[in-house]
């Protein structure tokens, strides 16, 4: 091959392996993401592999930082060797893993070979230590708090939990510069006003009740503004800034007031996307333009405006589904009324109503108008001997008026398609109740059934389909 050709062709090689990660692409981040993470929860089992992949590794240190109430390993990874120390933590509340997937995203991305001239560029000037779960405990039961039952990030200053101590004992010994304190928020922020969740919030920490902002808030506040543009245009709308009021007992408050420039980055809720993959992509691309901004010191430059111009989280704003204009009566009133439906979780699959009346200042991931249709309950079908179910067949009793089926479950033998009830452990009532099931008939003037809702998801009897169906 002429050499010239040859030469063309590596350096095209290098540049099309070598894809920023701020203006990747979703495919291309999907291509480079780490597998595996792709899931509802994680636990410490998911990451141990990783850490120990790691710890082959020349270019990461891997140390373990201590032990959890019930003695598991936290870890903690270490790359670059520069003078700005940058501490980053993720799941100090065990059922909030978006960033954990981040951040080995971030690790598989540094240390991969195209980009060498990337990461030779920063670590010369930055010190990175990444603790990915700091929970280990609430990972493995999923729950918020550790295995004392302990908020973790309410534990700032009586350090009544291992896992508090370590990571205030790491901060006290490393002395870092920048703070990165990385959850995943209630999926019921709205951004601001707009009618989307907040699918990243970040803040920068009071570190004292009148929320002043000195030098190191000023730096913590101007990495964020320095990204805003950027996250505007990936998510429009979608962007939130998370609620500033001072909390002394919580580690960002704390490590501010200790002048480490801290970032709280939520990652939240988004349409279709059930395990966060939106604020994990985000996440991970926001990392690496804060290392480039740290290494450069370019952030200095960021604009305070664009920082207050991010709308505070407006909490509640979002709900699961909200049907609007419901025809309801209770005993002899009428009203036409809005009904909002909500899942606990992304992973719940227990659809609740969640209130009643004018919703017209929320927002939902789903809402659908059923002017002209009112509300009826629905009738429990009792099954004496085998019941074949086919979705024609699940049609026609739901158009009879049967919304579930009661009785042994081996003699419901169902091939629907449709959401097959059987046995709900709170079965429906005659008139729509908070926090009981969310399922039942919606009639139109004649009577006729045109609409279901079966556990949350709004079934039209005419097509046989599921306008919300979980999962979307
Ligand atoms: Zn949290």
């Amino acid at each position: 091959m002429n050499k010239y050709i040859a030469f063309f062709l590596s350096v095209l090689l290098a540049v099309v392996g070598n894809v920023k990660a701020q203006s990747m692409t979703i495919s291309d981040y999907l291509q480079q993401q780490q597998p595996g993470l792709d899931k509802a929860r994680l636990q410490l089992q998911d990451i141990e592999p990783l850490i120990k992949h790691y710890q082959q590794s020349s270019l990461v240190e891997v140390t373990e930082l201590g032990r959890s109430v019930e003695h598991r390993p936290i870890y903690m990874l270490r790359l670059g060797q520069g003078k700005k120390r940058v501490l980053a933590w993720s799941q100090m509340h065990g059922d909030e893993h978006t960033a954990t997937a981040a951040i080995f995203d971030l690790l598989k991305y540094a240390t991969a070979p195209e980009q060498a001239a990337w990461l030779k560029h920063w670590q010369s000037e930055i010190t990175l230590y990444l603790i990915p779960m700091l929970n280990p405990d609430g990972a493995a039961r999923n729950t918020r708090v550790n295995a004392q039952g302990i908020d973790i990030n309410r534990d700032a200053l009586a350090l009544q939990s291992p896992e508090g101590q370590l990571l205030m004992a790491t901060a006290t010994k490393l002395k870092p510069h920048y703070g990165f304190n990385l959850h995943d928020q209630n999926r019921f922020h709205a951004a601001g006003d707009a009618p989307n969740p907040a699918t990243i919030s970040l803040l920068a920490p009071a570190y004292n009740e009148a929320r002043e902002i000195n030098a190191s808030r000023k730096a913590a506040m101007q990495l964020i503004a320095l990204v805003k543009p950027w996250l505007d245009q990936q998510i429009p709308q979608h962007v939130g800034r998370y609620n500033d009021t001072w909390s002394p007992r919580s580690f960002g408050d704390t490590f501010a007031r200790m002048g480490i420039s801290t970032v709280l980055v939520e990652a939240g809720g988004h349409r279709a996307d059930d395990h966060r993959q939106v604020a994990r992509r985000l996440n991970f691309q926001l990392y690496v333009q804060w290392l480039d901004a740290i290494a450069s010191g370019s952030y200095q430059q960021a604009s305070l405006d664009d920082y207050e111009a991010i709308p505070f989280n407006r909490s509640g704003g979002m709900k699961d589904l909200i049907l609007q204009n419901l025809q309801l009566r209770v005993e002899q009133t009428e009203a036409t009324l809005d009904l909002a439906v909500n899942f606990h979780t992304e992973s719940d699959r227990y659809a609740r109503i969640h209130e009643l009346g004018d919703l017209s200042v929320h927002s939902a991931y789903h809402q659908f108008d059923v002017s002209g249709l009112a509300f009826r309950p629905g009738k429990a079908y009792r099954l004496e001997k085998v019941l074949q179910l086919d979705t024609a067949a699940h049609l026609k009793l739901l158009a009879a008026g049967y919304t579930h089926f009661s009785g042994e479950a081996k003699l419901l033998q169902s091939s629907s398609s449709l959401p097959v009830l059987l046995n709900p452990l709170r079965p429906p009532q005659q008139t729509p109740q908070l926090r009981q099931g969310a399922t039942f008939l919606l009639v139109n003037a004649e009577g006729e059934v045109v609409q279901a809702l079966l556990n949350g998801q709004l079934l039209e009897l005419a097509t046989g389909k599921v306008r919300n169906p979980l999962g979307t």
